[in-house]
């Protein structure tokens, strides 16, 4: 990598810009009190400043090395490079940070996987709504949940929370891509919604699971909270997060609208996760 090294700083330096640009520059960066002009080949300047080759700078591992294991409860959440880092105490979920949200790196991603590790999740069944990088779908099947569908109405996050599921080793059933065999059953993803025809089987008349799990938004809570309730069973776990502090009161309004119990919220920063029973 080229680069043309002049003292100065963009503004002190603005009048020698044009000749940088016009003699081939490919981009212009202020560093510590020095312009930095990037050049493919030398050019010919009569500027005061000095040419140094220095080595290309890899931003994709740089980016990489920024990226830290998560813990949340039982689980820690890390991308597959850093999987040897996971405590062996610990149930590792990898999740490579790509077109999907949920790499665990936020509170209310963090904040559900720790909800979920704290149930008994051994032969239930769980929904997980807006399921984007599949990490819920997949703490929930890691923890030994018998059968766990992720709905998301992206499209792009199904290629991702099924890379995420092979991340995990999980092995997908023969022509069903998206579905996968889990040591306690069977994980699913799909794309849609709160919707008889998503959930593939079941309707609001018959309700499927054991617990919902969904990271959305307040407002989303609250118009989908009749739809929580119709595909729960009576006595089922919901938790909810991806809630500012501040939108709470809709939250609680729509939970005690649908007659939801248990109101139970814990705090991270400005986001909240809100547990109830059905
Ligand atoms: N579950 C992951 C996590 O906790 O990190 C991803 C949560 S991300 C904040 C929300 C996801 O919900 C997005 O992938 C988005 O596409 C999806 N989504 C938004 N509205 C939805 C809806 N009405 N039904 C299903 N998915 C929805």
């Amino acid at each position: 990598m080229l680069v043309y090294v002049l003292p100065g700083t963009l503004e002190t330096r603005e009048t020698d810009l044009d000749v940088l640009w016009e003699a081939g520059a490919t981009g212009l960066e202020e560093r510590a009190g020095r312009l930095r002009a990037y050049f493919d080949s030398p050019a010919d300047l009569a500027l005061d400043g000095e040419w140094t080759d220095e080595p290309d700078q890899d931003w994709q591992a740089d980016w990489k090395k920024g990226l830290t294991p998560v813990t949340a409860g039982r689980f820690t959440i890390a991308p597959s490079w850093l999987a040897a880092e996971v405590p062996p105490t610990q149930i590792p979920l990898l999740i490579d940070p790509g077109m999907a949200f949920g790499t665990g790196h936020h509170a209310t991603t963090r904040l559900a996987v720790e909800a979920l590790g704290q149930l008994d999740l051994v032969g239930r069944r769980v929904l997980d709504v807006g399921s984007g990088s599949g990490v819920l779908a997949l703490a929930a099947a890691l923890g030994g949940a018998a059968q766990v569908l992720g709905l998301d109405i992206d499209p792009v996050t199904l290629p991702a929370a099924i890379e995420n599921a092979q991340l995990n080793g999980l092995k997908a059933v023969p022509g069903m891509p998206a579905r996968f065999e889990t040591s306690g059953g069977s994980l699913s993803f799909a794309v849609g919604s709160l919707d008889p025809d998503d959930l593939g089987h079941g309707s609001a008349d018959e309700p499927e699971y054991d617990v919902l799990v969904a990271n959305l938004f307040a407002e989303l809570h609250d118009l989908l909270a009749g739809a929580y309730r119709a595909v729960l069973h009576p006595d089922s776990q919901l938790i909810l997060t991806g809630i500012l502090q501040d939108r709470l009161p809709l939250v609680r309004g729509a939970l005690a609208r649908e007659g939801f119990t248990q109101v139970s919220e814990t705090l991270d920063g400005e986001w909240a996760l809100v547990t109830a029973r059905s």
